[in-house]
């Protein structure tokens, strides 16, 4: 029995491969061609006398037109524009309406991190009687947080990643400098700044509130029961956000998150 010419099938009870049809392709008649009597649009594109006239200077057409559009130039640094409402800008460590910090230290953010530019070390709240303070509602906190900016790549995956929304990216995108050493930013550099109704931590949660009521928006602003605390506990170390190495140690020597610093930095 012979083999098939048109499937390539192999014949029953036979190893070699039957031959393949070549592919069919329609004759050259066929096919409509430009500029022929079957394509009209091509002779309606042919130049008049103004074409035929112009045509040694049409090739700068572009760059006459170009010359009366509005400048796109920016005049960066002296007028800076504004960035689009979700650009990836620098970190923010945010605080509760009472001042306390939203970080609680679990890591995930830097756990994320595809470029490892993100350390962070929790540490407990401590509300006892001479004990370290209280700088978050709950467990624990970010007792050092730094985040590299000569590896980050501004994807946003830690504040995708962070269950309290603490770290969030704002529109800020001057992060220059001359020098590795301060391109690494550190808790104090991160936390957002104290505003209207806020304590800087460490100090006790409002009264009468929980972990949980923190994130349910039930506490609006410091109370005074908190600002007497704060009163009676006043101290030069008071608050990381505020004061250069302060929370950033949580109590501890203020190099420790400095040698850190370098450590990352490779
Ligand atoms: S910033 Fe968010 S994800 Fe990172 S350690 Fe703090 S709470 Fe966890």
């Amino acid at each position: 029995m012979a083999d098939s010419p048109d499937t390539g099938a192999t014949a029953a009870g036979s190893d070699v491969p039957a031959p393949r049809t070549p592919k069919q392709v329609p004759p050259r008649g066929d096919v409509k061609r430009a500029g022929t009597e079957d394509n009209p649009q091509r002779e309606d594109r042919k130049r008049g006398g103004l074409g035929e006239l112009f045509a040694p200077v049409a090739g700068f057409g572009v760059t006459f037109a170009t010359m009366f559009r509005k400048v796109a130039t920016e005049e960066y640094p002296e007028e800076k524009r504004p960035t689009e409402a979700r650009f990836h800008g620098r970190h923010q460590l945010n605080r509760h309406p009472d001042g306390l910090e939203k970080c609680i230290g679990c890591e995930l953010c830097a756990w994320a991190c595809p470029a490892d530019a993100i350390l962070v070390e929790g540490a407990s709240n401590d509300d006892s009687a001479g004990g370290a303070g209280r700088y978050s509602p709950g467990e624990r906190y970010g007792r050092v947080y730094q985040i590299n900016y000569l590896r980050c790549i501004f994807c946003g995956f830690c504040i995708e990643a962070c269950p309290t929304r603490a770290l969030t990216m704002t529109n800020t995108y001057e992060l220059a400098d001359n020098n590795r050493a301060d391109l690494i930013f550190t808790k104090d550099q991160l936390l957002a700044p104290v505003q209207e109704g806020m304590l800087p931590a460490p100090h006790p949660m409002v009264a009468g509130m929980e972990e949980g009521d923190y994130y349910q928006g039930k506490v609006a602003r410091a109370t005074p029961e908190q600002q007497a605390w704060v009163d009676a506990h006043a101290s030069p170390h008071a608050d990381g956000g505020d004061a250069p190495g302060g929370a950033q140690s949580g109590g501890f020597a203020d190099t420790e998150g400095f040698a850190e610093s370098e450590e990352v930095a490779r």
